[in-house]
């Protein structure tokens, strides 16, 4: 268990350099979902601490934003290195306060540490154009420059790698960046502070708060020195954030919620996609955005499936995240329980049939069973929310175009995923889902070197890929005349 000396294990914010409290000194319990227990406390900030955090940055932007993508690059390399040298700490940390499998929790870093490194490549490529001009006597140029001062607002179930893909590009790109982690899991947040001052990623160029959600987003959603907000959570939050974005005229990059259909077309392989579906659903117990939220199965393979799923999802290991074989951790906090306790409660009540799992664990506090539901219908409500929890409902469909259009029945568009073995269904299919991303015989797609985002209501911009630093930078169009 990592212990309170641990340096990464940090009770204070991090401004313009500084460690520092919150001016009223309060803080905030932050709590092991294995076990409840209280692992400390960090700052309660507010909007001054905030206006000071955006104002260091400001300062740093000022000499960062002249560096050479070539220095900020070889930043980015050490960052990637610090990162990767304390991987496990850096991961059982994450594990303590959030409670995904350890196994997860290492491989979350190490994807951190990829976002890093692709972006200190990624940096070195912000190309404009010279472009053909109208004018004799003159000659277009168009440049990208840094946006500037970012806030970067992040979820507690990625708590490190969603952090990684706003201040990679951030940092790439020459802006500077006050970033705000969940407060469930400020800890994995508060270790970039120590994470940069090891890579020597100047003062002020990153800062972190932490504090109230509301307090904090305020400030950075109305202060005219920042100039894009980044965030990953909840559609209503993303939703609050760009009203109130809007009266700076912010770039705005929004991550929000999915609604991720899982298809399985009678001409499936049976175990490739019941690999995937366990891969797709169980995944830090449920709780991605990623997550199978509907599982859509064809009536002639759907007995089969229902069958192997139940088997492998018995097969789940549950407990600490921190003990050998684990596969599924606690869920976050005791709401989250009972949101997935409601779910379960509202598709009984309408025909739906629990043939595995369906209660709390045994292990008490907030670990829940894996859950398969079957018989699901469109009027329960898993179909247009999403649990975040270890629950699958399986749906059954008789056609192609059914599922398709139950797939894409939903105010999401993030991830999903289908199963078959036919070509031009594949085509058909990918080509008639309105998502972002898709996988195709595939449960988990996500990459660093490919765009993440959504459609619809699922979100605004893309993370990773070389699209992923598309929002840090502004266009510059010049004009030179009288040649
Ligand atoms: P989740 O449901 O996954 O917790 P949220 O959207 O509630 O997602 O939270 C994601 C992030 O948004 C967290 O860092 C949270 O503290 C922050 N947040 C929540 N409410 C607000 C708000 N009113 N303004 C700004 N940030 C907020």
């Amino acid at each position: 268990m990592l212990q309170k000396t641990s340096h990464f294990l940090k009770e204070a914010n991090y401004i313009g350099g500084a460690w520092v409290g919150a001016d009223s000194g309060e803080t905030i319990d932050v709590v092991n979902p294995a076990n409840g227990q209280r692992i400390g406390g960090v700052p309660k900030a507010g909007g001054a601490e905030t206006r000071r955090a955006i104002e260091a940055a400001q300062e740093a932007f000022g000499s960062f934003r002249k560096t050479s993508a070539a220095e900020r690059a070889r930043m980015l390399r050490k960052l990637h290195d610090v990162i990767m040298d304390n991987q496990d700490a850096l991961a059982e940390l994450l594990v303590m306060e959030q409670g995904k499998p350890f196994a997860e929790a290492k491989g979350e870093v190490g994807m951190s540490a990829s976002y890093v490194l692709w972006y200190a490549e990624e940096g070195r490529r912000i190309y404009g154009d010279t472009v053909p001009s109208p004018w004799a006597d003159r000659r277009i140029m168009v440049t990208k420059e840094p946006v500037g001062v970012i806030g970067a607002i992040t979820p507690w179930n990625f708590p490190s790698s969603m952090l990684a893909r706003k201040l990679g590009p951030a940092i790439a790109a020459g802006c500077t960046a006050v970033a705000k982690p969940a407060s469930q899991t400020p800890y994995s947040g508060l270790a970039w502070g120590v994470l940069c001052e090891e890579a020597g990623i100047p003062r002020g160029v990153v800062n972190i708060v932490t504090g109230s959600a509301s307090q904090i987003g305020d400030e950075l959603c109305s202060n005219p020195l920042v100039r894009k907000i980044t965030f990953t959570g909840s559609t209503e939050i993303g939703k609050l954030l760009l009203k109130k974005s809007a009266d700076t005229v912010k770039k705005v990059s929004m991550e929000l919620g999915g609604n991720a259909p899982f298809v399985v077309f009678d001409d499936a392989d049976l175990d490739r996609a019941v690999q995937g579906a366990i891969a797709a659903k169980y995944r830090n117990s449920g709780q991605t955005c990623v997550c199978t939220n509907r599982f859509f199965v064809q009536a002639g393979i759907y007995d089969r499936f229902v069958e192997k799923m139940v088997e492998e999802t018995k097969r789940l290991k549950v407990g600490s995240g921190l003990d050998d074989g684990t596969q599924q951790g606690p869920l976050i906090d005791a709401d989250a329980v009972e949101k997935v306790e409601e779910f379960i409660a509202d598709a009984t009540s309408k025909g739906g049939k629990v043939v595995a799992g369906g209660s709390r664990h045994a292990l008490g506090g907030t670990f829940f069973e894996p859950t398969i539901i079957t018989e699901a219908t469109p009027q329960m409500r898993f179909m247009q929310e999403e649990i975040f929890g270890p629950v699958a409902p399986i749906f059954r469909f008789e056609k192609e175009e059914d599922g398709v259009a139950l797939a894409n029945d939903t105010v999401f568009g993030l991830a999903c995923y289908f199963y078959t073995s036919d070509l031009g269904r594949a085509f058909r299919v990918m080509e008639g889902l309105r998502y972002g991303l898709v996988g195709v015989n595939e449960g988990v797609i996500t990459a660093v070197e490919a765009p993440f985002g959504g459609v619809k209501e699922s979100g605004l911009g893309r993370e990773g890929g070389h699209q992923g630093i598309e929002d840090y930078l502004d266009t510059k169009y010049v004009c030179i005349g009288g040649l």
